[in-house]
Formats: C-alpha cells, structure tokens, sequence
C-alpha cells in the first residue's frame, strides 16, 4: 500500500512521520501523476487559500477532484476538510467532494488555537488540536459524525472521505491514521462503498 500526502503547502512532514511510524509506504504529491499509483491520499493542514491555487497551479486540482469522486480514499485535516466541503460560508469552494458547510478561521483570535481533550471508543483523552480551525456549520446528506466537540461536529465519515477540523498528526495518538489505513484494506475492493 502507497499513501500519497499532498505536499504543497502546510503540515504534510508531520502526517509523514506517523504513517513511517506505522510502517506505512508514502509519496509526496506534487504533480498529477504522483496521483497515478496511490491507495489513499493525505490532505494536511495549513492554509487552504495557498493550497487551493497551487493544487490549480500544478494542475493537481481536477485530477484529484476526479479521483475522489471516484472513490479515492482521502484523509482531510484541517485546511484539507475546507478544500473538500461543498460550501465555504462567505467564500468560493474547491474541491466540494464533501456535502459540509464549514466557516474558515471561527473560533475567533483568542481561541485560535487550543486543544480540547476527548473521550470515545477505547479512547480517553484523547488531544483534539484545534490551530485557527474551520468550525462545521451544516452537514448534508448522509454524512457520519464520528466526532463532535461542544455539540459540533469536528470528525466526519463520508463514503471514501474521512475528514476532520483538527490535527491528529501533531498529536503522539496515532488512531486516525490508523483507522484511515484499516479501512483502505478492510474495503480495497470497494473502497467505502458498504459504509
Ligand atoms: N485557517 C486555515 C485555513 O483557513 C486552516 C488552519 C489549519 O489547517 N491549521 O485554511
């Protein structure tokens, strides 16, 4: 198994190292056809207006919006949830692969970055690390909340898109990156398709 990381702009190092950590091969993804041989791919965060014209830029952004469309599986992180979400409140969207609405930058100055600590599964505390988060405001269709902080979502499952508005790479809690790579083999054939 291959996992690419889109590697334009932002925290793409850090998912690197925990998918190293867990024995998993990696590519940066750089061009369109660093797209060609990948099992899943990594959109890290970091500023999602940089990354939505540099994925134009490298002329990444139709291929890879294709590919998700065509059951990719993606693992999207903060800036990656806002490139994906079909709407940007006040904003344009990019890729619009995933029925979310979600508002850029809402936790205000002060709370621009925090880390809020969560109990679920076999999980406890486990470290949500918010950085100048986008908040979900809408959820469409039959998008899954696995997540929600405070009564809002901030993890969602949707087919072949896992997406969330913190960092668990910059966590040393390994158990997103495990869970996209388990669902990868779990449903290669099908990808989420069952879900
Ligand atoms: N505020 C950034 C944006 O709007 C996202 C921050 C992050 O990825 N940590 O793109």
């Amino acid at each position: 198994m291959v996992i690419g990381i889109l590697a334009l702009q932002g925290a793409f190092i850090e998912h690197k190292k925990v998918l190293d950590s867990l024995n998993v091969d990696s590519i940066k993804i750089r061009q369109p056809k660093d797209l060609d041989n990948i099992d899943g791919i990594i959109l890290p965060g970091g500023e999602s207006t940089v990354q939505g014209l540099l994925l134009k830029k490298f002329h990444l952004f139709e291929p890879l919006k294709e590919k998700i469309k065509n059951g990719l599986p993606v693992f999207a992180t903060c800036a990656g949830i806002i490139l994906l979400a079909s709407e940007i409140e006040g904003e344009s969207s990019y890729l619009a692969t995933l029925p979310i609405s979600v508002k850029r930058n809402a936790y205000g100055r002060q709370l621009g970055s925090f880390i809020a600590k969560k109990n679920f599964q076999d999980q406890h505390n486990f470290p949500l690390i918010f950085i100048r988060a986008p908040y979900i405001t809408k959820i469409h269709d039959d998008v899954n909340v696995l997540l929600d902080n405070n009564d809002s979502p901030v993890a969602v499952l949707y087919h072949n898109q896992l997406a969330m508005t913190f960092h668990p790479e910059l966590s040393n809690n390994n158990y997103f990156h495990k869970y996209f790579i388990e669902k990868i083999v779990q449903n290669k054939s099908h990808l989420y398709a069952n879900m």
